[in-house]
Formats: C-alpha cells, sequence, structure tokens
C-alpha cells in the first residue's frame, strides 16, 4: 500500500490540473493513469477560446497550431453567417498539451503511474483507498477526473447516470483538403448534417482541420454519427484524406451536484463541467482541476480536511463557471424544443443582412429574440 495526501484519477486535463496545482502547494501526490499516454487518441476538436486558455494556464506556444478570428455559422439551408467581432480562438495540439502537463506535475514532484486503471475506491477510516490491478494506494483526499465515461464516482455513491438526451454522440477525423479554409472555425446545422447537435470545422493547418459532429444521444445508435460524418465530408470536401476517425461521448447534462462529498471531489467530464450547448469543456476543466487541487492541499496544509473546507472548491466553481454553465443547459433545452431547421434559417435569414464585422455571439442573440418576442417569453420562462 502506497500513502499520499492526495491521489487523482485520471490524468486528462482537469488531472493534471488539480495534481500540479495540489503537489505546487506543497503536498504528496500521486496521478493515476490508465492508460500508457495521455492525450491519444486525440477525441477533441481542440478548440479553445483565448481566455478560457490563457485565463488558467501558461500555455507552450508548440500547444498552438492555429488562432482563428473569424466564425462561420451555415444554416440548415446553407446561408452562412460570419462573426467576425468575436474573438480569437485557438486551435490546439492536445497531444502535446496533455502529455506536457503530465510532465509538469511529474517535475512539480507529483508521482505519477501510467497504465494503472483504477478498478474501485472505498473509504477506509480516515483515508480512500484506490484498488489498480498493480497495487492499493491510499490518501486523505481523492480527487476523480475519469472523465465522461466515469465509473468512479459511482462507489461513491454518486448518481452519474446520464440521460439520453444529454449525451452528444460525437464522431471525429484529422481531414486533409485543399477546400479547408485555414482563417475560419465552421459550424454547419441542421438535422440533415447532425441531428440534435452541430458539425464543426477546427482548421489546424493550411488545408488541414480537425472535423467532426455530434448527435443527440436521442437520435443516436451504433454507428449513426460515423455515418452522418462520412457523409457530411464527402459533401464538403470530396477526396479529402481522412485519419485519425473516433467516436466518443460528450455529457452536455448539468453539472454534478454534490460536487464534493466526504474528502472525495469530481472534476472535468466526470464532473460534467461542460458547455451543454458547445459541448466545450477544456476551459472548464483546467479551471475546475487547478481550483481543486489547490483546494485540497490547502485543506490539508491548515488539517481542515472537512466538507466545509473542501465544498469552497464548488462554491468557487459555481461562482466562476457553474451558473453559466446551467444556463447553457437552459439554452440547450430550448433549442432543442424550438430550434428547428426553419426556425435556424430564419435566423440566419435576418442575420445575413448584418455588417459582419459587428456581428458578435451577443447580436446573434439578439437579433434572435427581437424578431421573435414569444420566444422571448418562452425563454425566460427556461431560464427562470
Ligand atoms: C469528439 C469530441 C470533441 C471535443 N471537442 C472539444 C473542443 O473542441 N473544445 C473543448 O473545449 N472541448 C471539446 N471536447 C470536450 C473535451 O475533450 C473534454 O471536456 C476534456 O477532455 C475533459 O477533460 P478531463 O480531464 O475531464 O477528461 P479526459 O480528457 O477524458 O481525461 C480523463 C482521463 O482519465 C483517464 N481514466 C479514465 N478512467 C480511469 C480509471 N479508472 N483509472 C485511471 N485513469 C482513468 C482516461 O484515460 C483519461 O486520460 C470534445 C470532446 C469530444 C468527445
Amino acid at each position: 500500500m502506497s500513502e499520499f495526501d492526495i491521489i487523482i484519477a485520471g490524468a486528462g486535463p482537469a488531472g493534471s490540473m488539480a495534481a500540479i496545482s495540489a503537489s505546487k502547494a506543497g503536498r504528496k501526490v500521486c496521478l493515476l493513469e490508465r492508460k500508457a499516454e495521455v492525450g491519444v487518441p486525440v477525441r477533441c476538436g481542440e478548440g479553445i477560446g483565448r481566455r478560457g486558455l490563457l485565463d488558467h494556464i501558461d500555455p507552450k506556444p508548440e500547444w498552438i497550431s492555429n488562432t482563428i478570428k473569424k466564425a462561420v455559422m451555415v444554416s440548415p439551408s446553407g446561408i452562412r453567417i460570419e462573426l467576425r467581432g468575436t474573438s480569437e480562438d485557438f486551435i490546439l495540439d492536445r497531444e502535446k498539451m496533455d502529455s506536457d502537463l503530465v510532465k509538469e506535475a511529474i517535475n512539480s514532484g507529483v508521482s505519477y503511474f501510467a497504465e494503472t486503471p483504477v478498478t474501485s475506491v472505498k473509504k477506509n477510516g480516515e483515508l480512500y483507498e484506490c484498488i489498480t490491478p498493480k497495487k492499493t494506494f491510499s490518501s486523505r483526499i481523492l480527487i476523480l477526473a475519469d472523465g465522461v465515461e466515469s465509473r468512479l464516482a459511482r462507489f461513491l455513491g454518486w448518481d452519474t447516470t446520464l440521460a439520453l438526451s444529454d449525451v452528444e454522440t460525437c464522431a471525429f477525423a484529422r481531414v486533409v483538403s485543399p477546400l479547408i479554409e485555414k482563417n475560419a472555425c465552421i459550424f454547419f446545422t441542421g438535422t440533415r448534417v447532425a441531428p440534435g447537435g452541430y458539425a464543426w470545422v477546427f482548421p489546424r493547418a493550411v488545408g488541414e482541420a480537425n472535423v467532426g459532429l455530434g448527435i443527440s444521444g436521442n437520435n443516436s445508435e451504433p454507428g449513426k454519427a460515423k455515418q452522418y460524418l462520412e457523409r457530411f465530408i464527402e459533401s464538403e470536401f470530396p477526396g479529402a484524406r481522412i485519419s485519425n476517425l473516433h467516436c466518443g461521448g460528450v455529457p452536455v447534462a448539468r453539472y454534478i451536484r454534490p460536487l464534493v462529498k466526504d474528502g472525495a471531489m469530481l472534476v472535468g467530464d466526470a464532473a460534467r463541467q461542460v458547455n451543454s450547448l458547445s459541448g466545450a469543456g477544456l476551459a472548464y476543466s483546467l479551471y475546475a482541476g487547478k481550483l481543486a487541487g489547490k483546494t485540497a492541499a490547502d485543506a490539508i496544509n491548515g488539517n481542515t480536511v472537512n466538507y466545509k473546507h473542501l465544498k469552497t472548491y464548488e462554491k468557487n466553481w459555481h461562482k466562476k463557471f457553474g451558473k453559466q454553465q446551467l444556463r447553457s443547459y437552459s439554452l440547450k433545452k430550448f433549442v432543442e424544443k424550438y430550434g428547428d431547421d426553419s426556425f435556424l434559417d430564419r435566423i440566419a435569414q435576418s442575420l445575413s443582412k448584418e455588417d459582419p464585422s459587428k456581428l458578435n455571439y451577443l447580436k446573434v442573440f439578439t437579433r434572435t429574440f427581437s424578431g421573435h418576442p414569444l420566444l422571448l417569453i418562452k425563454a425566460i420562462k427556461l431560464f427562470r
């Protein structure tokens, strides 16, 4: 049995950030990862907003494949709306970023164990025990960062079941084609392209992009997201070279509450800390991991390992992003109910008359509702 102050299960961005911040605050930290290599295969569009990245981390230049200042929305009937008034977005290299975060954790003193899946966890007196095929690890605080397929929280009594409508089934590929624009992230909507979701094209370099789509779990069955993706690529980028085609799920639910239980904490996708409308979870994971690691270390440093102290993680998360995340869930529900193809086309039609350099997300929102006052009333009811 190896004993630590804090154990983190899962070395994705949330887990590595938790390990780094807990170790930098002076604690004996262990990071357990089931895979041999983190970040591969990449199951991510790799898109992140400027602030989502720079507010939480000092990125290495090699983590950023592309910087983009333009977003294009394509409506179901093909109307293209350009948004140039938005801030910069980055397309990351997750393979490099995830593996560098683990290296940073190791350099800051974290004991890292790859190929060490945690098969179950239990509380034994004051300590948590993480059982792995190699040996049992124990600690006073346990942070669960085991991603969307998280099973570990259930051992501690959390209900992590996701309704079908709260999962996006995604298919994703790396695509090489001369038709790819390097300077714009493009989003395609419509039931023909991705029922209950959207398709995205995030360019990494000239002629190369991450192309993917998500369909609502309600509309999904085995292999369906992949079929939609192949059809989408064939229609937008005929003759393209396709590699790394993978599937994966994104939790688009409300974040799990409570996030903290008796010395255990949930972070990242395991906590459903994902924007329910866009499916983006990276910025939330980086922030939540860093915050949870620091809160856990402070609790041990101050000999206050109790619910009251650890709960400050949940309070601060809620203040910074949790409220926004819950709003994104309400907005997703609203779009599910009212955002059919003809509605999206009508909005696109009215926005197409705007000057693209002055168009931003706020304007899209106000235009949507100023043209449809009845919808605004329905939306207000949903958000109350
Ligand atoms: C197709 C797709 C596209 C996406 N695109 C974007 C995007 O463009 N922008 C964005 O912001 N977000 C995107 N996301 C979401 C984003 O990838 C996640 O929100 C983010 O990776 C969450 O980080 P995490 O650390 O919580 O989980 P993960 O990155 O999933 O890491 C979890 C880690 O835990 C390990 N693990 C699991 N179980 C165990 C166990 N029992 N024992 C030990 N280790 C374990 C896993 O091997 C993994 O390394 C996308 C997701 C998908 C599926």
